[in-house]
């Protein structure tokens, strides 16, 4: 079940992890995310926040969820 972090601003997918075993070091963490893109969201230039988990959205069923809600 992939699990995609997303932009809060414009929705932009930063990063979308397919699978557990997908490379050697498995799940990167928003803050690495956020420091491939120095911070700023390469569509909107939004800031990027250490997103929460509301904000990690995973792919089923074609749909993307939200972790919690
Ligand atoms: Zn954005």
């Amino acid at each position: 079940m992939p699990v995609v972090y997303i932009c809060k601003n414009c929705g932009f997918e930063l990063y979308t992890f397919e699978r557990v075993g997908q490379d050697y070091y498995g799940l990167p963490t928003p803050s690495e995310i956020m420091n491939w893109y120095s911070g700023v969201c390469p569509k909107c230039n939004a800031k990027l926040e250490r997103p929460t988990l509301d904000r990690i959205k995973v792919s089923f069923r074609g749909k993307l969820i939200s972790l919690k809600r």
